[in-house]
């Protein structure tokens, strides 16, 4: 579940939405954005996620830490 897109620093390429394999790109309003409930982080698929490595703007497909697995576990 766990990547993002920051929609400020998106210049809406679409790039990134034909190489994720769990089609959870998608965009809206101009932009792009991941729906956490169908990224898997390319496990299985790819050594690297394809969005990081599609996207032509440094840091904007990013791992959403607000996501509960990504807390600090003690
Ligand atoms: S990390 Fe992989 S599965 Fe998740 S949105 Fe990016 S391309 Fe899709
Ligand atoms: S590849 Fe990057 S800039 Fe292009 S649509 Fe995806 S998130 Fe936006």
């Amino acid at each position: 579940m766990p990547f993002k897109i920051i929609s400020s620093q998106c210049t809406g390429c679409s790039a990134c939405e034909m190489e994720c394999p769990n089609a959870a790109i998608s965009e809206k309003n101009g932009t792009f954005a991941i729906d956490a409930k169908k990224c898997t982080e390319c496990i299985g698929h790819f050594d690297e996620p394809q969005c990081v490595a599609a996207c032509p703007v440094d840091n904007t497909c990013v791992i959403d830490t607000s996501l509960a697995r990504y807390k600090a576990s003690a």
